[in-house]
Order: structure tokens, then C-alpha cells, then sequence
């Protein structure tokens, strides 16, 4: 009878190492691809790679479940915004639901990241995702203590392998062994939560209480900050004012420049009458108008525009989030 493993699949080459080793096993294998806007690779690619190493491919958006870890993970963050430990059990939980019976398999390699891969956490993050001895990862296997697929037979210790830490010096002699295509197509996108810019701005929304999908979108583009009640985003290219343009809605306030060129700006969830002066001033000092006494900004809210002439602010620093 064939066996069914659910492979926690990140498009990287440790888990193509991974669905390779059990499908010459005789695995029947299907791919598990979890993604939120901050981590997850891009659906085609990834269905691509799926169907040239021969695997079935499933792609779970879990940004609902991911918000309330991100914004207090009950085991801390890692050096940026990054709560890999509570991130990596909750892959685990949902991929437990999804396998229901089934062998649960992941290509990590001990010791490769800092804060979910050292052995002690791998043991941690079973724990709390309730699969104690239940999660096989092949590329370490021969490292860890024997699963519960090894101790009734499903699993051959030797066919597991010895990885851990870093370095990658053994990859090319194990991807020839395993007759991986050497030109594979590698499905760009690393979590966004462990560049340090980005987390800082994560950490900034979080703080003020709107870690919302919306203000996660604006994350992603833009100049961002923070003024005394509100955050704004101000666009660097026409690209991004566009969009800003587009994105206003409901309470945000939208500023652009009127007599010269310059960018479209949004603040978010400010009602102060401070904010929208310190805005225009900042959308003003980022315009070709900025070494002029005034420059005419227009500020649209709920339908509603007005035009005020104002003096550009040159000197923002202690405003910008990033
Ligand atoms: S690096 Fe990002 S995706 Fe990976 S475990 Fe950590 S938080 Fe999750």
C-alpha cells in the first residue's frame, strides 16, 4: 500500500530534497504551502516546481491564524519580527488538520536557523503543535530521536539523512543522488518579517493597535510615518501615488500636491487637525515645490476636498518609521 506524506513545502530546495527522498521511497507525496502577505511564494512557480518534481501541491492562506501570534507570540520574536517558534507550530497544526492520519513531514534541517531549527526548539515546536515524535524530517532524521514512523516500520533510518547547521557543502552531491534538476525553478519571495526595515514597521503597527490586512498592504509600499495620532504613507513613484490614490477609503485622508508635481500621500487613522497640517507639510516637502515659501496641497476625506496652501516641511526625520 502506498503511504501519503504531507510535507510542510516552502518552495526552497530543503524541501524539494525532502518530497524527492520519499517519493524514491515510494511515498506518494503532497506539497503543503502555507502563506500570508509576509511569507509565501508565488502560486504559479510553486505549482511548476510541484509538477517537475512530481508532487501534489495544496496552498493555504493562514492570515487569520497568523495575525494574533504576530501580534503577541506566546514564545517571543526572533531578532526582527519574526515569531518563527509560534509561526512554525501553527504550520504544524494545520497540517496535523489537514494530513488527518497521515505521516507529517517537513525539510528542516537542525541547527540552520537560530530560533525554530535547533533541536531543542524543533522538540518545543511539536509539543505545542500537539505531534510529539509525529513530525519526520528527513533531511536530520539520522540527528534526531527515532519518530513514531520509524518505530512501527513505515521509516528506514537509513534512508534518512545527517544535515545540520548552515553549511550547504554536501547539497550538490545529494541533489545528484536524488536526480534533482539542477535547473529547477526556485520561486522567489523570503519572509518579509526578518528584514529589519520591514519589522520595524510591523512592530510600529502593531504598537498602535492596527495591524489590520489593510495596513499590511500599505506596509509593503511607500515612505512610512508616524505622526501624533496617525500613521501616513507617502508614494515614492508614480507607480505608488496611483495606488494610493486608488487605496484611499472610508476615514484615510488622501494628500497630493496641486501646483507642482509631488507625491499622493494617505493618513490612516487620525482625526487630529495637527496631522493633517504636519502631513501636508511633509506630502509639500517631498514636491518639486519644496524650496518655495507655499505649495498647494489638496486633502480629500469621505468624498470631501480641500486645498491648503502650505509651507513644505524639509526636516521629517524624527516622523519616518523607515
Ligand atoms: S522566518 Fe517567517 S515564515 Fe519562517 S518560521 Fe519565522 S516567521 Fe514563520
Amino acid at each position: 500500500m502506498v503511504k501519503k506524506v504531507f510535507l510542510l513545502f516552502s518552495g526552497g530546495l530543503d524541501s524539494i530534497i525532502a518530497a524527492r527522498l520519499l517519493k524514491l521511497r515510494g511515498f506518494e507525496v503532497e506539497a503543503v504551502h502555507f502563506k500570508t502577505p509576509f511569507f509565501g511564494k508565488e502560486e504559479g512557480e510553486l505549482k511548476e516546481l510541484a509538477d517537475r518534481i512530481g508532487v501534489e501541491l495544496k496552498v493555504f492562506d493562514i492570515t487569520d491564524e497568523f495575525l494574533p501570534i504576530l501580534k503577541n507570540p506566546p514564545h517571543g520574536y526572533g531578532k526582527n519580527a519574526n515569531p518563527c517558534i509560534d509561526c512554525k507550530a501553527l504550520m504544524l497544526k494545520k497540517l496535523k488538520e489537514i494530513a488527518g492520519g497521515g505521516i507529517i513531514a517537513t525539510g528542516e534541517v537542525v541547527g540552520q536557523r537560530p530560533m525554530s531549527q535547533r533541536a531543542q526548539a524543533l522538540r518545543l515546536i511539536e509539543k505545542i503543535a500537539g505531534l510529539e515524535g509525529r513530525v519526520l524530517r528527513p533531511l536530520s532524521g539520522k540527528l534526531l530521536p527515532p519518530t513514531v514512523y520509524e518505530e512501527n516500520g513505515f521509516i528506514k533510518r537509513d534512508w534518512l539523512l545527517n544535515l545540520q547547521g548552515r553549511s550547504r557543502k554536501r547539497y550538490p552531491e545529494i541533489v545528484k543522488s536524488l536526480g534533482i534538476d539542477a535547473d529547477l525553478p526556485t520561486p522567489a519571495g523570503g519572509c518579509l518579517l526578518t528584514q529589519p526595515a520591514f519589522a520595524k514597521k510591523v512592530k510600529d503597527l502593531i504598537k498602535h493597535g492596527h495591524l489590520t490586512k489593510e495596513d499590511i498592504v500599505l506596509l509593503k509600499i511607500g515612505r512610512h510615518f508616524r505622526l501624533f495620532d496617525g500613521k501616513l504613507v507617502v508614494g515614492r513613484n508614480r507607480e505608488e501615488n496611483l495606488f494610493l490614490k486608488n487605496f484611499a477609503k472610508g476615514e484615510d485622508i488622501l494628500f497630493y500636491t496641486v501646483d507642482v508635481p509631488g507625491p499622493a500621500a494617505i493618513l490612516r487613522h487620525s482625526f487630529s487637525p495637527e496631522d493633517v497640517e504636519l502631513a501636508s507639510r511633509i506630502v509639500a516637502g517631498y514636491s518639486d515645490g519644496k524650496n518655495r515659501d507655499a505649495v498647494l496641497v489638496a486633502v480629500e476625506r469621505n468624498g470631501k476636498r480641500e486645498e491648503i496652501k502650505i509651507e513644505p516641511l524639509l526636516n521629517f526625520d524624527s516622523y519616518r518609521v523607515t
